[in-house]
């Protein structure tokens, strides 16, 4: 099952994901032209090898080790991992309208620091 990235990384997206992923799967690099319009980082299902490198390089814990493990919260942000496309725009616009959608719904975790998000998922 892909690791999925949640709303911490909204905020944060300092790109340390990506910097240990051995298969590159999570985009957009800092390298891609959508990096300065995206609000957060994704990972693509099939390419997630499941090695876990991510998790501990994520100084936020945006990550989860799957889509059943991602807390309710964060749920519909496990369908934005699975459509963004890197150099894909109607892709990369579909992911970031759901993440949107996410931001606009959860004003309560937005209001929190990134740092902090991750516990409140849990409430
Ligand atoms: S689990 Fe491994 S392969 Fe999957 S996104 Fe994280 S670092 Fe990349
Ligand atoms: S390390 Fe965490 S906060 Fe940084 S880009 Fe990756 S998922 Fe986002």
């Amino acid at each position: 099952m892909p690791f999925i990235i949640t709303d911490p990384c909204i905020g944060t997206k300092d790109t340390a994901c990506v910097d240990v992923c051995p298969v590159d799967c999570i985009h957009p690099r800092k390298d891609e032209p959508e990096f300065a319009a995206t609000t957060m980082l994704y990972i693509h299902p099939e390419e997630c090898i499941d090695c876990g490198a991510c998790v501990p390089a994520c100084p936020v814990t945006a990550i989860y080790d799957s889509p059943e493990s991602t807390p309710t919260s964060q749920k519909e942000l496990v369908e934005a991992n699975a459509v963004y496309r890197a150099g894909d725009a109607a892709a990369v616009a579909a992911a970031e309208a759901i993440t949107q959608q996410h931001v606009q719904a959860h004003a309560d975790l937005m209001a929190v620091a990134p740092a902090e998000r991750a516990v409140a998922h849990a409430g």
